[in-house]
C-alpha cells in the first residue's frame, strides 16, 4: 500500500526523517506566510522504469524569479536544487506518480520585512489526479477579485497568495460548485484558484495574457505550444469576458496539480454539450503521453530521476 508521505524530506541541506522537518511557530513564514514555492510533478513510466520530472528547469526559473521579487537571497544554484530533488526522490524510492513541493521561506525570529535567514525544503507525495478523479467540473464566477500586480502580485508563487484562492474556492464549494473562475480588477477573466484557464471558441484556443493577473503557468505554456505544433490550432493570448465563457464550445483549467481539467458548466450554464470536448480530449491525450516520456521530441522537458 502507498503511504501518504514518503520517509524523507530535504530540509536546509540535509535529508531528514519526515517527522523531523519542523519550523518554529514564530518564524515569519509561519506568522505571515512569507515564502515562495513550486509545485512540480513527476510521472512514472513503468516500461522505462523511470520517473520523469516535468519541466524542472522552468519550475526552478520561476522559483528564482519569485524569490527575486520577494528579495530573498538564495545561496543554492539551480544545479544544487535539481541534485537535491533527484536525491530525495531516489532515497524515498519513488516509483509512481508524485507531486513535489519545493519551498523557500523566511526563517528565524525577524518580521515580515526581514531579509534572512532564508530556509528551504523539498517534500514529495505520491499523487493521482485532482478533484477526486472527476472527468469534468462545474465552476461559478467568483465574487472575489483576483489579486493584482499593484498589491499582491499573482506572478509570485507565494504561499500568502493562496488566501485569495482560498476565499474564492471555499465560497464556490459552499455554493455547490467544484471550483471557480476569478476575474481581475478590470472585470476580465484571470484564472482559477490554482490553475490557468483556456476557452475554445470559433476554432481558436484562447487564454488570458500573462499581464491579466495570473501566475505565469508552465502548463499554460505547454498547452500553447502543443496546440500550435501538434493540433495546428490557432491560439490567442487576449482578454476574455465573462459571457464568452458561457458561449465557448469548450473550457478547461490547466496547471501542475489539475493537469488539464475540463469545465462543463459555468454559473450552471452548460458548456458545449456538457461533456469534455474533442479539442480538450486531444490536448489531454498528447499531454499525458508527453509527461510520461512517450513522445521523443518532448523528452527535452523531462528530467529522469534514475538515469535510465
Ligand atoms: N495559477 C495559479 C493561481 C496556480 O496556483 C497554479 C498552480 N501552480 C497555476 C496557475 C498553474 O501553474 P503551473 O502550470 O505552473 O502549475
Amino acid at each position: 500500500m502507498t503511504k501518504e508521505y514518503p520517509d524523507y524530506i530535504w530540509f536546509n541541506g540535509k535529508l531528514v526523517p519526515f517527522n523531523e522537518a519542523k519550523l518554529h511557530v514564530l518564524t515569519p513564514t509561519c506568522l505571515y506566510g512569507i515564502n515562495v514555492f513550486e509545485g512540480i510533478r513527476g510521472y512514472w513510466n513503468d516500461e522505462a522504469k523511470e520517473l520523469y520530472c516535468f519541466r524542472l528547469d522552468d519550475h526552478y526559473k520561476r522559483l528564482y524569479e519569485s524569490a527575486k521579487i520577494m528579495r530573498f537571497n538564495v545561496q543554492y544554484t539551480k544545479n544544487d536544487l535539481t541534485g537535491a530533488l533527484l536525491n530525495l526522490l531516489k532515497i524515498n524510492n519513488i516509483k509512481e506518480d508524485v507531486q513535489i513541493r519545493h519551498s523557500i521561506y523566511l526563517d528565524g525570529f525577524g518580521s515580515w520585512h526581514s531579509t534572512d535567514p532564508i530556509g528551504m525544503f523539498i517534500s514529495c507525495k505520491p499523487s493521482g489526479r485532482s478533484y477526486g478523479g472527476k472527468k469534468s467540473i462545474s465552476c461559478c464566477i467568483s465574487s472575489w477579485e483576483r489579486i493584482n500586480d499593484r498589491s499582491i502580485s499573482p506572478r509570485i508563487k507565494a504561499g500568502s497568495n493562496y488566501q485569495n484562492s482560498r476565499m474564492a474556492q471555499m465560497d464556490a464549494i459552499v455554493n455547490g460548485y467544484d471550483s471557480t473562475i476569478i476575474m481581475n480588477k478590470n472585470g476580465k477573466v484571470a484564472e482559477g484558484p490554482g490553475s490557468c484557464i483556456f476557452i475554445f471558441r470559433d476554432n481558436k484556443l484562447i487564454t488570458p495574457p500573462i499581464t491579466s493577473s495570473i501566475l505565469e503557468s508552465i502548463t499554460r505554456d505547454t498547452i500553447l505550444s502543443l496546440a500550435e505544433k501538434e493540433l495546428n490550432l490557432q491560439v490567442q493570448e487576449r482578454d476574455i469576458d465573462r459571457t464568452e465563457l458561457y458561449v465557448a464550445q469548450e473550457l478547461f483549467f490547466c496547471g501542475t496539480a489539475v493537469e488539464i481539467m475540463p469545465i462543463t458548466s459555468v454559473d450552471r450554464i452548460v458548456i458545449g454539450n456538457g461533456e469534455p470536448g474533442p479539442i480538450t480530449n486531444a490536448l489531454m491525450q498528447k499531454f499525458f503521453q508527453i509527461v510520461r516520456g512517450k513522445v521523443k521530441e518532448y523528452n527535452k522537458w523531462l528530467t529522469p530521476t534514475y538515469g535510465n
